[in-house]
């Protein structure tokens, strides 16, 4: 089972995906990325998370598998 994280050196924190799914995702204040809260790693099967991970501009949420390798998800 994939592993949904937020490749920070894509991300560039205009928090669409937190708007979008705010249980799964959150800003961090001091370096303004977004990361994945903490136990929503598996979230990504929810059509609300799908949506953030479609409406990303920056193609900054991942879902990385098993054998460390990104997934396509889209
Ligand atoms: S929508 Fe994408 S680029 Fe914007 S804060 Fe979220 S992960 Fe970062």
């Amino acid at each position: 089972m994939g592993e949904l994280y937020v490749d920070q050196t894509r991300c560039q924190g205009h928090a669409r995906c937190y708007m979008l799914a705010p249980e799964t995702f959150e800003i961090d204040e001091e370096e303004g990325y977004a990361r994945v809260v903490e136990g929503r790693e598996q979230s990504y099967t929810e059509e609300k998370v799908r949506k953030a991970i479609r409406n990303c501009p920056e193609r900054a949420i991942k879902v990385r598998g098993a054998d460390g390798k990104d997934e396509d998800i889209s």
